[in-house]
């Protein structure tokens, strides 16, 4: 009876799990620095991994390692198309406050081209929550409000599960985002109910993967060290 009782006794081997081995991937040596499997879009030196609506070079300018929005130039979109990713970057409102609102340091980043993650100047501005920094605009305002001051480097770490489509365009599986801005976690697996829209509500466009796309909104706000990770899961 005693070998019986110890045949069931639970053994913590039952629960390990050795295969697969998560690949080792080295971090960068400062928690902004890509890692080594981050795909690179800008590094402070050029557009070469980005269009303007046309497919042409963009005219925003590039200068101390930062690439600025040019008014009236229109958005620049990554060559690249994505799906599933974890994203960094970082970008910083004019240090010369000019206007107020929605019209102070406005730009955006758009996921698949069409979900508006904001960047606005929201220090000290107020605007409507569900449009200030760090919103999914007009749809989910950010937990708390992360803004550093203007004309100072801020960073969003987003992880974006796109939405998934069925054949016929309907909604298969809605799109997540999670972000954190500068470090404060403001988006928690928030649901992305569909397009960002200025007027009227959020509408439901079947996409594949597509371009990350940043706005040009006619105020010069700069981006820096963007990279992200294509998530496989
Ligand atoms: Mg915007």
């Amino acid at each position: 009876m005693a070998t019986a009782f110890s045949q069931d006794k639970p053994d913590p081997k039952d629960t390990e799990v050795w295969e697969p081995e998560p690949k080792v991937v080295k971090p960068g040596q400062n928690l902004s620095a890509p890692p080594s499997d981050a795909i690179i879009l800008f590094d402070g030196k050029n557009l070469e991994n980005w269009a303007d609506k046309d497919g042409n070079t963009p005219k925003w300018t590039v200068a101390d390692g930062a690439m600025t929005a040019a008014k009236g130039t229109g958005d620049v979109k990554t060559k690249q198309t994505f799906g599933d990713i974890q994203l960094h970057i970082e970008w910083r409102t004019p240090a010369k406050v000019e206007g107020e609102g929605q019209g102070r340091g406005n730009s955006g980043i758009f996921l698949s081209e069409k979900y508006e993650l904001q960047v606005l100047d929201s220090y000290n501005n107020r605007t409507y929550s569900n449009g200030q920094a760090g919103s999914i605009y007009k749809q989910s305002m950010p937990m708390v409000n992360a803004s550093k001051p203007p004309g100072e480097w801020q960073v969003y770490d987003v992880v974006y599960l796109a939405p998934k489509f069925n054949q016929d365009g309907s909604l298969k599986t809605a799109g997540r985002i999670t972000v954190f801005h500068n470090g404060v976690l403001i988006h928690h697996n928030t649901e992305i109910q569909g397009t960002t829209e200025y007027i009227g509500k959020p509408k439901i466009v079947a996409h594949e993967k597509a371009s990350i796309r940043l706005q040009d909104h006619g105020n010069p706000t700069s981006f820096r060290n963007i990279w992200v990770r294509e998530i496989s899961h």
